[in-house]
């Protein structure tokens, strides 16, 4: 898909250019995390002004915001009083007080995405019902109350079955896997129990996880990002290939799947789509992010517009870029805690110290004040020629055997 420039070049109106900066309005993200912090990178290059609400004084976009305001995202006059203070409200994390931005919506104030998007991402099963409302593949599920009725999806899904946490889920917490009917009693109490609001999938046999970033403008113009494979290690996302080893006919599946997702959603701002391959060639989703995305970290390196960059376009009204990629291949590995405190930061700066003399590669630390155990403390990005090439700078970068022999 294509973003149609000429529709948006009309937002461009002469007497709404200011005179000193590229736009006078202040882009407000709830959030302060690592999405924050590489949106004001992408924003300080074009003199956008970022303002980011966030309860921790140290977060990541704390050092980089042209303003850090200290407080929840999920308070409601906190978030109140943040958006006074900016033209357009965006979001970094989808776990915000979404019945503000709902109010704030009819009062006037300009959300991107919409927050009718936010409060359907944010509830993974009420994302699941909207998403299955659309046609949308997904792998069955259904709402769990009681032993009864996982019992029942158990029956009907068979195992391995996945149960999940509706709400305030991230990097797999939320998620607890089920061998069999036994074992139904100890994940639901891993997760919170049945009150904590829980639902259940069908185990999705993958041959592999892709995701597609779309960015819509606020022209409703597409543009989508090549399709990538994620891996995941203990659920948390661990290593991005771009693009894809994938057929071009898979390709072409997963980003019909990825733009009719987005297309059901309102706002503009970039979406990431993650998708399921499995062995018959079906794609099946599961689930999307309505912001920037781990997926999409890449971008920064290896494509025309990163998606940072491509975020605030599309959110201030600006015409989309090309989200195509500017290297043949580009691999990312995520720097999770190995181990909590000081030994945690030593391991990770070993790291970067290898990283920092592989021709290609490209050092993000996220500044974390705490180092905590599979945390994501920062990522390295290797672009290079091809897929084969930059998957083996990797795999000597991570081979513990070469250091030690040096
Ligand atoms: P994040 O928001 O950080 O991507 P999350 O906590 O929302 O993660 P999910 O995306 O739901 O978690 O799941 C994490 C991982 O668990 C997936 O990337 C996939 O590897 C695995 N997974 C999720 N759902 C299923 C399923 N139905 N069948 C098999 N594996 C699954
Ligand atoms: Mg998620
Ligand atoms: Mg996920």
């Amino acid at each position: 898909c294509r973003a149609s420039n000429e529709d948006s070049y009309s937002l461009f109106r002469e007497d709404e250019i200011s005179v000193h900066g590229l736009t006078d309005s202040i882009v407000g993200v709830l959030g302060g995390g690592q999405l924050g912090q590489m949106l004001c990178q992408a924003a300080s290059q074009m003199g956008i002004k970022v303002m980011v609400l966030d309860p921790l004084e140290n977060c990541p976009a704390s050092s980089l915001a042209y303003h850090h305001v200290v407080g929840r995202f999920d308070d409601s006059t906190a978030v109140q009083e943040f958006a006074k203070r900016c033209g357009v409200l965006t979001v970094e994390i989808e776990h915000v007080d979404v019945a503000t931005l709902e109010k704030l919506e009819q009062q006037g104030v300009d959300c991107q995405p919409k927050a009718s998007t936010i409060r359907i991402i944010q509830d993974k099963y009420i994302q699941k019902v909207h998403f299955s409302q659309h046609a949308i593949p997904m792998p069955e599920f259904m709402q769990i109350d009681d032993l009864e009725s996982a019992v029942k999806a158990g029956d009907l899904f068979g195992y391995p079955l996945m149960i999940k946490s509706k709400r305030l889920a991230y990097d797999g917490r939320g998620n607890a896997v089920a061998q069999s009917k036994e074992e139904l009693s100890s994940c639901v109490v891993a997760l919170g129990g049945y009150n904590h609001g829980l639902y259940v999938e069908k185990w999705a046999p993958f041959v592999k996880e892709l995701a597609v970033i779309v960015a819509r403008g606020r022209d409703n113009s597409l543009s989508c990002y090549p399709v990538v494979e994620t891996i995941h290690k203990d659920n948390i996302c661990h290593i991005v290939k771009a693009p894809a080893d994938v057929s071009w006919k898979i390709r072409k599946l997963a980003t019909d799947v990825a733009e009719r997702a987005v297309s059901s959603l309102e706002g503009a701002g970039v979406f990431a789509v993650e998708l399921f391959l499995t062995r018959d060639d079906q794609i099946l989703l599961n689930e999307v992010a309505p912001r920037p995305h781990n997926s999409g970290h890449h971008t920064i390196e290896s494509c025309f517009t990163s998606q940072y960059e491509q975020h605030l376009r599309a959110v201030l009204g600006l015409p989309l870029g090309d989200s195509s990629m500017k290297t043949p291949a580009a691999i990312m590995y995520n720097l999770l805690g190995e181990e909590e405190g000081e030994r945690g930061f030593i391991l990770a700066h070993q790291l970067i110290g290898k990283a920092l003399g592989i021709p290609g590669a490209a050092v993000h630390w996220y500044n974390k004040p705490e180092m905590r155990k599979q945390r994501k403390m920062g990522h390295i990005t290797i672009v290079g020629p091809s897929l084969a090439i930059v998957e083996a700078k990797l795999n000597s970068l991570l081979s513990k055997e070469k250091e030690s022999s040096k």
